[in-house]
C-alpha cells in the first residue's frame, strides 16, 4: 500500500496538529488516543512511513520490535506494567482507520478474550 503523507498521524509527527505525547525517541512517538477505549490508551507509532504493519520491509524488523519494547516501557511508566494489551489492526477489514502503522496500548480495565 502507498503511504499518504496527509494522514493524521503523519501530521502529528510533523507537529501540524496537537497530541498528548507520552513518549518520544529517535524511532517512535507515542500519544494518547483521542477516543480512549481504556483508562490508558496510547498509540505507539514509528517515525518511518509505514502504512500497515504488513507493509514493513525486512530491514524494518528491528523497528517493529522497538515499537513493542517502547509500548512495554510506556505501560510500566504509566503504572500498568503488570497488565496491558497491545493491538495492531492491519487493513480496514481488521478495523484500521489511520494508515500509518500504530500499536494500541490499552490498560486499566479487564480485557475480554476473544477480542471483538
Ligand atoms: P485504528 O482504527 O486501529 O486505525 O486506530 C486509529 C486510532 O486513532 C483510533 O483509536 C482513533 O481514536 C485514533 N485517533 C484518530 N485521530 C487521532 C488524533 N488526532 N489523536 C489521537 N488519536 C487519534
Amino acid at each position: 500500500m502507498q503511504y499518504d503523507d496527509g494522514n493524521v498521524f503523519a501530521r502529528i509527527l510533523r507537529r501540524e496538529i496537537p497530541a498528548a505525547i507520552v513518549w518520544e525517541d529517535e524511532r517512535c512517538l507515542a500519544f494518547r488516543d483521542l477516543d480512549p477505549q481504556a483508562p490508558l490508551h496510547v498509540l505507539v507509532i514509528p517515525k518511518a512511513r509505514i502504512p500497515r504493519v504488513g507493509d514493513a520491509v525486512e530491514e524494518q524488523r528491528e523497528l517493529l520490535g522497538h515499537l513493542l519494547w517502547a509500548a512495554g516501557e510506556i505501560a510500566r511508566l504509566q503504572g500498568h506494567g503488570e497488565a496491558f494489551r497491545l493491538v495492531v489492526n492491519h487493513g480496514a477489514g481488521a478495523g484500521q482507520s489511520v494508515f500509518h502503522l500504530h500499536v494500541h496500548l490499552l490498560a486499566g480495565r479487564p480485557m475480554a478474550w476473544p477480542p471483538g
